[in-house]
């Protein structure tokens, strides 16, 4: 989420040569990444028909780090709203986050990733490079609870990763994924030119070695659908992935249907409870702001018609 931010670090880091790549831009990973064989398109209208059913899945949210960042990334500070309640762009606690979703048959998947034990233990042996962690203030990452510590004591193993995108604060703990683990994106997050640079592009590609390659949901565009787009994950209605683009192309948010009722998990169409609650979109860190706009509008009239939707915000609780 910090493309931008790194962007203009390397770049001032490393002098005029990669001034041209920042224009151009790099891959956000060199990775491999094909249509995902798992999942099926379905209009979100037949989401709705099965919403309010008790659902097979026990979600379960893990808190992986205390992180800051500037709030300008986080929330369109130029809002109307934002200007009149006041906001700067002074750091904003946030929070680094990995849900956990075990169905009964198909067995344990995360969403996204949190951190990965060695931002912790052994920084310099992390899949983030020292000019990654330096641009994006990891510094101020407290880990609380490592993806790999947390998967060592899981009973099941992990049968795959469903990422809400591909910017590195998501794929953070994906070092801790063990190889061969199939993971999940929406469409382009692999090939979209972001202002990245070089070492992000370097750190993703380190933090997906070893796993196929990236399986991405084949959504069917729906022009006047709640959503973009939305795919069955498997097969039975309880886990939906749906396409919210504009933070990056291929942006996803998760529809699970808990056994505790159903749940949103937003990714950074919204990163913050503030922005939610206040129909703020997100600040600078988006690539695309009109679409974003678009997509946080949808999911916003999604959760105020259906409020027994437990919302949850990208990076806040
Ligand atoms: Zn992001």
């Amino acid at each position: 989420m910090r493309a931008r931010l790194i962007a203009l670090s390397i770049v001032a880091a490393l002098g005029g040569t990669l001034a041209v790549a920042g224009v151009v831009g790099f891959a956000t990973t060199s990775h491999e990444a094909r249509k995902s064989s798992l999942g099926v398109a379905r209009p979100a209208a037949d989401l709705l028909a099965v919403l309010d059913q008790p659902g097979p899945v026990e979600l379960e949210t893990v808190v992986s780090a205390d992180w800051a960042v500037e709030r300008g990334g986080l929330i369109n500070l130029d809002h109307p709203t934002a200007k009149a309640a006041g906001l700067k762009n002074e750091d904003e606690p946030i929070q680094v986050f990995f849900h956990a979703i075990r169905h009964p048959e198909k067995g344990l998947f995360i969403v996204d990733t949190g951190v990965e034990k060695a931002l912790r233990d052994a920084p310099e042996q992390s899949a983030m490079s020292g000019l990654v962690r330096s641009a994006m203030q990891m510094e101020k990452l407290k880990v609380l609870a490592p993806l790999g510590e947390w998967l060592a004591k899981q009973p099941r193993p992990l049968a795959g990763v469903f990422l809400t995108h591909l910017h590195l604060d998501h794929i953070t703990g994906m070092a801790d994924v063990p190889g061969g683990t199939p993971v999940y994106t929406g469409p382009g997050e692999a090939s979209a030119r972001m202002l990245l640079n070089a070492a992000g592009q370097g750190s993703a590609d380190r933090a997906l070695k070893g796993k196929p390659a990236l399986s991405e949901w084949t959504y069917s565009h729906e022009a006047a659908g709640l959503f973009e787009g939305a795919v069955d994950i498997f097969g039975d209605g309880s886990v939906w992935a749906l396409w919210v683009p504009g933070h990056t192309p291929g942006s996803t948010a998760y529809l699970v249907r808990s056994t505790k009722g159903p749940v949103l998990l937003l990714g950074d169409a919204s990163h913050t409870r503030w922005g939610w609650e206040h129909d703020v979109e997100p600040g600078t860190f988006t690539a695309d702001g009109p679409r974003s706009v678009e997509s946080f509008k949808k999911l916003r009239a999604f959760a105020a018609a259906h409020p027994n939707v437990d919302v949850r915000v990208g990076h806040q609780h």
